[in-house]
């Protein structure tokens, strides 16, 4: 098959849709894979690179389009983009239809084969090509919070860590899901005392197996969110509902308890967020004060570190777009249950209900 990676045309964004690793691995089972130009750059990984994996460069978006039966990219493609997918073309990547009625029918009208990263599901539930990107915000929400707790950024003036004769830092950490442990496991690593809160009890359990201890588990209910933002110095947001908004467990009266240069990095922004104040910002602008409450809710926090975000993305879409390649769509996804979930829309059709829930559509 030949495969084709795009330069991402979204603005800010950095991710490509596969590293050199990725090509390697495609042309050993005899693929022939087309990347754009600088495609690369952003995260690190330049024409040379891909050349060396065994891709075949090629100027222009267009042309990496018209040569290609499978386009793997990261971000949906945006209106410019639109017109370059082609009749029965396999596009693999975030599409999040159910948000864009818009970029629903331009998918429709092109007919191609849309298969979306974030509704491929395991049979526990689990949505691996989402999982990365959590681990990545997750993390980078200790190191972020670190910075805006110093004083020079409206915080606290907390070293999280503490030093000898002095208390470390106190961490409060939302959820008990993927971004609520990579951001418990971070702040234990620098010796923070962590406080983490979670409504089901397995993954307080699991939390409280394998973490030290100095990462302590609550249950989350209002009486013990109260008494926790009291006294600490970071709160990080992580609670997911599936499929609906991020309940505001945080409100905005509670801001007056807080100390002043408290900092909140609240991740579940892009579900609407978990803290009333929450408003969506970006890298460029990630934070603003209320309250003397710093808040720092940027919506793609992976953006932020994008070699890391492409390798860890790519480490888990690469092997269903060998098997996608190897096969074709239609055997794949016969063969494989977690990848039929990703079908979108289908050369026209939209075949996932959520899509026309979405938009109130007949089947
Ligand atoms: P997850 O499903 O793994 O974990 C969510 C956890 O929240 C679950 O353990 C759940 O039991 C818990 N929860 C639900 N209601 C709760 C409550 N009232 N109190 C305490 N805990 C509660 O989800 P995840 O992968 O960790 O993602 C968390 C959020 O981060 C999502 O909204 C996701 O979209 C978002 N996210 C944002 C970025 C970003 O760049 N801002 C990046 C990745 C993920």
């Amino acid at each position: 098959m030949k495969v084709g990676i795009p330069k991402e045309m979204k603005n800010n964004e950095s991710r490509v849709g596969m590293t050199p690793a990725g090509v390697f691995e495609l042309v050993k089972n005899n693929h022939t894979v087309y990347v754009q130009s600088g495609a690369g750059n952003g995260s690190g990984f330049l024409n040379i690179d891909y050349q060396q994996a065994g891709a075949i460069v090629l100027d222009t978006i267009g042309q990496v389009y018209a040569m290609s039966d499978m386009i793997v990219k990261v971000k949906e493609p945006v209106k410019e983009e639109y017109a370059y997918v082609q009749r029965g073309q396999i596009v693999f990547t975030y599409f999040h239809f159910a948000s864009s009625e818009v970029l629903t029918e331009a998918m429709i009208d092109r007919k191609g084969v849309c298969i979306a990263y974030e509704t491929v599901e395991d049979e526990d539930g689990s949505l691996p090509l989402l999982t990365p990107m959590s681990e990545v915000a997750g993390r980078m929400a200790i190191q972020q919070g670190a910075k805006y707790l110093e004083k020079p950024e409206k915080g606290r003036g907390v070293l999280l860590g503490g030093v000898p004769g002095v208390a470390p830092g106190r961490v409060l950490v939302l959820g008990a899901g993927v971004v609520g442990i990579q951001a418990a496991k971070m702040a234990a690593g620098l010796g923070a005392h962590v406080t983490i809160l979670d409504i089901n009890m397995k993954r307080l359990r699991y939390v409280n197996d394998v973490m030290p201890s100095h990462v302590v588990t609550e249950f989350s209910n209002e009486f013990n969110i109260r008494k926790h933002i009291k006294d600490h110095d970071l709160i990080v947001g992580g609670i997911l509902l599936k499929g609906a908004k991020a309940p505001k467990i945080i409100t905005r009266d509670m801001l007056k308890d807080m100390r002043p240069g408290t900092v909140i990095v609240d991740v579940a922004v892009d579900q609407g967020g978990c803290v009333e104040t929450t408003r969506p910002t970006t890298h460029e602008n990630p934070v603003y004060i209320i309250d003397d409450v710093v808040h720092y809710c940027v919506t793609n926090m992976p953006g932020a570190v994008p070699h890391t975000s492409t390798m860890a993305l790519t480490n888990v879409t690469l092997p269903y777009v060998v098997k996608l390649a190897n096969m074709g769509w239609e055997q794949a996804c016969q063969k494989d249950a977690s990848l039929q979930k990703g079908l979108n829309i289908v050369k026209g059709k939209v075949i996932c209900k959520e899509i026309l829930e979405a938009f109130k559509w007949q089947a």
